[in-house]
């Protein structure tokens, strides 16, 4: 090892299922450094935004201390003391059914399997769910059933052979960039790759795509029906396949034809053009080599699991499965939802693939675990284990990990359950989430950069985890705080580990009960059992089945041999058909969506403290489509209201065509923290897929309707502040501080009275001018400078063009001088202010240094932006985002004279002027 390398430590990026390797070091100031793995199988080096901005989210700004009892600061021993009494307590006196534990896909895998170990071992009860229940449960109930196990057969090398890849109810552009990326070279190197996108709306991912469905919400089903009706007319299908390999054919058959009478009915039940969905269908019936990539657009529904299976179907009856460049592939949302899933994290299965119900499973793990208490039925699910804590039926739950307040739908509901619960304990490394407001009891867990242990990504490649920060406070591993608490309840025996690496060990072995050779389940670790401390230490990446330790990196693909999990080892063909949901109301007309943006996680506890992360989209926003709009007299940027049944949110209009009439989008990542009413799952109600449990968080029937209000202010301090008082307020990270976007009710006067009584300004050179503007509004700007820096500025008025201000971004960071003076009190912006909101986040180059390239030195393709700008020569997230942009700039007559040129993506011609 060099010297060089040999700084650097191996570890896993903190946020999605593809799981990318990384490279961590700590510099003299204490800052890390963070590069992509050039070894790491999952991206060769390569890491998107929210990977290469790592470093920026780990310092401990907002994190937990101390365990906390009652809002009182207390010590481990008492902490974990009273958690395990207030437990054993409630289950002597309940019954076992009366405890829960709501865990997340943020857990390693070594957490994991303790949790579940207590829960359903020692405890007895099924009453363990994950967030991951949100995610992609409806995949897992899709693979059981079509598979007799929960396995993803494919790799992400499949997409470097693939002749034809669906990308379905994902927008893996933003949302699982790195695999996009990888998609996007083959693209450019390949004629012969056909890309297909299916997504009611027009994402960044659409840039890669040769054919852009844009299906009505929750009709996947038909399609996919349509498709192997289709395959089945035109004797596309694999026979020696579905007559040797599988079961199930012809109701499944049946059931699709009844959904696809024919494709000009079909193609309105979907509402696309007959000839886009008749070439679909061609190219797959056509293509051997083909890929469906799916995700949270799938699964997040009434009927996700019946889609999986639908997709599944029409791969099954064509035998693209289990080979090369082809097959169904779930990509996960989390970075450990995978191994959630392996070690039992969902209530439904028992652990490491045994199933409830099998008493045989039943007995191996009892003895395994040396327990009597082992639970005998599945426990309840995400959704139905909170009314049951609202019903009072459960009377105690530990959540880790997560903030079910923002990410479980209809939040009140939740809320309410957790208020009347009489023992909520939240392990979590941040001090103030929407859900740690309602713990009795507040345990520290160390952090994404302290932890150590292992996560197992979108293709079952198991990677290592590594500490690379000393924990701040008393912030300790979530395996060690469970298993201090199972000891104190009386499980010492079971839960005496010393190390994380004892608990893998465990873990791999139970992978191998009556499963030797892997035959029996293919989640198989053997080759890992005899790992001893220094191997998990060195533990390189690993892809399950793990026959004997890989000292390579492998690609193996489940079901190359065409046996199944199932009793007959044959695969199944599931028959579905299309769950027409009624969508139409007078009151609620539109259907809300909701998702990821590129640059922002979950509900931005991590990402929310980087200012490079928080300049791609500042606000929570509403995409609409103009005629929707100009029903509601809406126009660009101004502040809506969302109503559902369940309740509003305040938000931004974005007006945009990629949004379909009828359908709206927004974001999930607002909350309480970072936003006074923008978050999502107050408006979700709480259907569920009747199968997975899944909620359906992708069609809420929502209205719009303008919010009026009298002033508005956009404010930069150095603090967080409170600004309840305010009847709007948005929170963005910027370097060295916080910029605040404000609206409300009263008078721009007295808005700007508010801010300078909360700012409490003392002992220091404030700059104030009030003037009136073009359209006569009074216009208050402030500045406070103390010790020759600027402490906090603030521009109020009636109505602000809040984006025009977005150079206020900078301002802290910036050596304080007359010409920044200047342009806060007068409103001038010049120079380096100049450039407005941030596209690239890696090299931070903003819209104005983009346009005005396009518009004034005529680059009119990629390469030539990223010459003249350095814009998307980092990750290359913004790339699709830029491409747009130079679709969107006007340019002059002129300049159409001077050049030719079309811009391009991909080889592919985007625009011709
Ligand atoms: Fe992290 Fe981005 Fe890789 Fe996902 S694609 S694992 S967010 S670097």
């Amino acid at each position: 090892m060099t010297q060089e390398n040999s700084l650097w430590t191996k570890s896993t990026c903190a946020y999605c299922g593809v799981g990318c390797g990384i490279e961590a070091s700590l510099d003299a100031k204490g800052e890390l450094s963070i590069r992509g793995d050039k070894t790491h199988p999952a991206n060769f080096g390569k890491l998107c935004s929210k990977g290469l901005a790592l470093g920026e989210t780990v310092s401990h700004e907002g994190r937990l201390l101390h365990p906390m009892i009652d809002g009182v600061e207390s010590n481990w021993n008492n902490a974990l003391q009273h958690v395990a009494m207030q437990f054993s307590d409630t289950i002597e006196q309940y019954g076992p059914e009366s405890v829960a534990f709501y865990v997340s896909g943020q857990l390693l895998t070594e957490d994991y399997y303790v949790v579940n170990k207590l829960m359903k071992g020692f405890i007895g009860s099924g009453n363990i769910d994950t967030n991951s229940r949100l995610c992609m449960s409806s995949t897992v109930a899709g693979h059981k059933r079509a598979f007799g196990s929960d396995t993803v057969p494919g790799c992400y090398e499949d997409l470097d052979t693939a002749e034809m890849v669906v990308i379905t109810g994902s927008n893996l552009a933003w949302c699982h960039p790195i695999l996009f990326q990888r998609l996007k070279t083959e693209k450019e190197k390949r004629d012969n790759l056909f890309i297909v996108v299916i997504d009611p709306r027009k994402t960044d991912t659409c840039s890669i795509a040769d054919l852009h469905l844009a299906i009505r919400p929750e009709t996947d089903v038909a399609l996919f029906n349509g498709l192997l009706t289709h395959l089945a007319e035109q004797k596309k299908l694999d026979s020696d396949y579905i007559q040797s390999y599988s079961e199930g054919f012809d109701a499944a058959l049946i059931s699709a034809q009844q959904d696809a009478p024919n494709t000009k009915k079909l193609a309105d039940t979907l509402g696309v053009n007959e000839q886009d969905l008749i070439s679909f269908y061609q190219h797959f019936a056509n293509t051997k080599n083909t890929v469906t990539i799916y995700s949270q657009g799938v699964n997040q529904s009434m009927q996700g699991s019946n889609k999986v299976n639908s997709i599944i179907n029409c791969h099954i009856a064509t035998g693209r499965i289990g080979k090369p460049g082809m097959g169904p592939f779930s990509v996960t949302g989390q970075p450990n939802a995978m191994g959630g899933r392996e070690v039992g994290g969902l209530a439904n299965t028992l652990a490491a693939h045994m199933e409830f119900g099998d008493a045989q499973a039943h007995h191996m793990i009892s003895e395994f675990w040396q327990t009597e208490q082992l639970a005998t039925k599945p426990g309840l699910k995400a959704v139905d284990m909170f009314d049951a804590i609202n019903e009072g039926k459960i009377k105690a739950v530990w959540i880790m990990a997560t903030n079910p307040v923002v990410s479980l739908p209809n939040s009140n509901k939740i809320i309410a359950a957790l208020k009347k619960c009489p023992l909520v304990v939240v392990s979590d490394c941040i001090a103030k989430t929407a859900t740690t407001e309602y713990a009795n009891v507040l345990l520290p867990a160390q952090g994404w950069s302290e932890k150590s242990g292992t996560v197992t990504n979108s293709e079952r490649r198991i990677s290592r985890q590594r500490r690379l920060l000393p924990s701040p406070g008393v912030a300790k591993p979530d395996w060690w705080i469970i298993s201090e608490v199972a000891k104190r309840m009386g499980f010492s025996k079971a839960f005496n580990f010393l190390h994380e690496g004892e608990i893998f060990a465990e873990y791999a072995k139970m992978t191998t009960l009556n499963n030797e050779d892997g035959l029996t389940r293919d989640l198989n670790l053997i080759g890992l059992t005899t790992l001893d401390a220094k191997g998990y230490s060195q533990l390189t990446p690993q892809q399950w089945p793990v026959k004997t330790i890989q000292t390579e990196t492998v690609q193996q693909r489940l079901f190359a041999d065409k046996q199944f999990f199932t009793p007959s080892k044959k695969a199944q063909f599931i028959a579905v058909s299309l769950m027409e949901k009624k969508l139409d109301s007078d009151e609620y007309p539109l259907i809300l969506n909701s998702g990821r943006i590129r640059d922002h996680w979950h509900t931005m506890t991590r990402t929310g403290l980087s200012s490079r992360l928080g300049a791609h989209i500042t606000e929570p926003y509403v995409a609409i489509h103009p005629d929707d709009a100009k029903a509601q007299h809406i126009s660009d940027n101004n502040l809506v209201a969302i109503n559902s049944v369940q309740g509003a949110m305040l938000v931004r209009a974005s007006i945009t065509q990629q949004q379909k009439m009828g359908e709206v989008f927004t974001p999930i990542h607002w909350n309480k923290q970072t936003a006074k009413s923008a978050n999502v799952c107050h408006l979700t109600n709480d259907d569920t897929d009747p199968v997975s449990g899944q909620p359906a968080l992708k069609s809420t029937q929502v209205n719009i309707k303008k919010w009026h209000y009298h002033s508005e202010a956009i404010l930069l301090t150095r603090e967080i502040l409170d600004l309840s008082l305010f009847d709007y307020w948005v929170k963005q990270k910027v370097e060295k501080g916080y910029l605040y976007r404000i609206a409300d009710n009263r008078t721009p006067l007295v808005l700007s009275e508010n801010l300078q009584s909360l700012l409490k300004n003392q002992q220091g050179k404030t700059l104030q001018f009030s003037s009136t503007d073009e359209s006569q509004q009074m216009i208050y700007r402030y500045a406070f400078v103390q010790n020759q820096q600027l402490n906090n500025a603030y521009v109020a008025s009636e109505q602000l063009s809040t984006q025009s201000l977005d150079w206020l971004q900078s301002v802290l960071d910036l050596p304080l001088d007359n010409s920044i003076e200047k342009t806060l009190i007068s409103g001038i912006v010049e120079g380096k202010l100049a450039q407005g909101k941030i596209i690239c986040a890696c090299k931070q180059v903003g819209i104005n240094t983009i346009t005005n390239a396009i518009q004034e030195q005529g680059c009119y393709s990629l390469d030539s932006i990223k010459e003249c700008t350095g814009a998307g020569t980092g990750c290359g997230s913004c790339l699709p985002e830029i491409a747009t942009i130079i679709e969107d700039t006007p340019f002059t007559m002129a300049q159409q004279a001077i050049t030719k040129s079309t811009v391009t993506l991909n080889g592919v011609e985007q625009y011709t002027p």
